[in-house]
Formats: structure tokens, sequence, C-alpha cells
């Protein structure tokens, strides 16, 4: 079973392996820097070697780097675009620094220039950064909860962006469940999965599904609110979690936590819950 969560990396980065590791996870997620800014220090020859030394102590082969927050590779503003872009080559040579698997990216939003403009610039944003940047990391585009101008809520408009990609090698999908539910797909029953799982490989291919973050969602089916849930506690309920622990497609993937911490729960609850239900 890989089952990790995000992890936070305050301190120094390999910081984040020990938390990993003291939370029982076998993978796990990080953002490489403060994810609230636009700059990031360059991560010194110690900081990636600590980290790198600390994977391979704990026998971690696969995690994952997850974009900061501000970047838009959707934007049809020039200035946001261009910095998104350069976010994105720059995670892309941190991630193979540290020795990263996977790099995720929210598609993000068009802002009102309509979804064929997004699409396009997503996949433009991703063929510039994997131009520039030669490594074995792979990007993951993660599917968006459909709020207004999101682009990526859609499996269609997913596959139009992997058409565009000129490096197949080099690009894959992680789905996050609470995101994917508040667009309308389904996973509360085994029927309502194995119907959404369908879609998705009819449309992008189950090959291609890397990483999926595991969220439970406060949100109604369809909702379009991204707002993550404990598993269990929100609309998709235990029920539909313990269907997807068992599904053959779902059941070997990375699969990372971002549910909330507060008085109800935390990672160690949730990957309690998670374990109970993998079962
Ligand atoms: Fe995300
Ligand atoms: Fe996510
Ligand atoms: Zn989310």
């Amino acid at each position: 079973m890989l089952l990790g969560a995000h992890v936070s990396i305050s301190g120094t980065i390999d910081k984040a392996v020990d938390r990993a590791r003291e939370l029982g996870c076998t993978t796990f997620q990080i953002f490489t820097r403060n994810p609230r800014g636009w700059k990031a220090k360059k991560l010194s020859n110690r900081e990636i070697e600590e980290f790198r030394k600390k994977m391979k102590e704990f026998n971690y082969s696969i995690a994952v780097s997850h974009m900061p927050y501000l970047p838009n590779i959707s934007s049809p503003i020039q200035g946001t675009f261009k910095k998104s872009v350069s976010s994105l080559i720059q995670e892309l040579e941190r991630s193979g620094e540290l020795g990263l698997k996977y790099l995720v990216v929210h598609i993000g939003s068009h802002l009102g220039k309509g979804l064929e403009a997004g699409i396009k610039k997503a996949a433009e944003a991703v063929n510039t950064a994997l131009s520039k940047v030669d490594n074995n990391v792979i990007v993951l585009l993660e599917n968006m909860a459909g709020q207004r101008n999101s682009v990526g809520s859609r499996f269609e408009d997913i596959r139009r962006i992997l058409n565009m990609i000129e490096y197949p090698d080099r690009i894959g999908v992680c789905v996050d469940t609470c995101h994917a539910f508040a667009a309308g797909y389904d996973f509360r029953t085994r029927e309502a999965i194995e119907n959404t799982l369908r879609d998705f490989d009819e449309i992008i291919g189950l090959k291609l599904l890397k990483v999926v973050h595991i969220n439970d969602s406060k949100g109604d089916l369809g909702s379009h609110l991204d707002r993550h849930e404990h598993i269990g506690m929100g609309k998709i309920g235990e029920n539909g979690f313990r269907e997807l622990f068992h599904n053959p497609h779902i059941r070997d993937l990375p699969l990372i936590l971002e549910t909330p911490v507060d008085s109800r729960g935390n990672f160690a609850t949730n990957l309690a819950k998670c374990k109970e239900l993998y079962l």
C-alpha cells in the first residue's frame, strides 16, 4: 500500500521525510518551498543531500511535489503566465534535485477568457517547461473542482491538453477525489466508481493515472466546491473510500491525503481511517 499525506517542510526540507515516517506514510507529498510566494531560494547541495539520504534510509521510492499556490498556467494575463511558467520550470528542477518522481500542477483558471484559451495556455506552459528541463520528473495535471473559470474539471478538457503535450513520457494525471466529486464524478458506490473510472479510461486512459489525492468532500456531487473533508466525514463517505481502496485500478497507486487538520481530525486519524477501510 502506497499511502501518505502532504507533509510540511518547516525547519529544513529533510524534516518532511521525518514527518512522513513518523506518520507511518509509505509515500508523501511536499511543497518544495513556501507555497504562498513567487520567490524560492535555491536548494543547497547540503539540503538536497540530507533529503535524499533520508529518502533512501527510510525506503521511500515514490514521493510527490506540488506546485505552489500562486502560479496559474492557464492564465491569459501575459505577466502571470510568464511567472507561472518560470515557477513550473523551477519546481521541475527542484523536484529532480530532490529525487521526487512526480510534480503535481493544478490546471488553473482561464479568468473568463474561455476554456479553449485556458487549455492552450496550460499545454503551452507544460511544453515550455518540459523543453527547458531535462530530467526524470513526470508532470501530473490535477483535475479541478469546476469552480468558476477553472480549466480541467472535465476529463475531456484534460484529454485536450494531453493531446497537445509534446513529451508524452513526461506527463500524467493526478485525480483529486474531492475535486472530481465536486465536478460531478461520483465515487459513493462500487458501481459509481466503476462508471467514473470507465469514463476516465475511455477519455484519458487509466495508464496515465499516476497519483490519487484522497480527500472527502464537504460539497455535494457536482457542487463545484473545492472543500476537502476528513475521510468518511464528507459526501463521498466511508463506503465510497472503502470501495475506492478495493478497486484494482486505484489500490496500488500512490494515495495522498490533503485532508483538513482541525478539532475533528488530522493526518494521523485520516491515515488510520484509510488503513481500516483498505483492509
Ligand atoms: Fe492540488
Ligand atoms: Fe489535490
Ligand atoms: Zn482541493
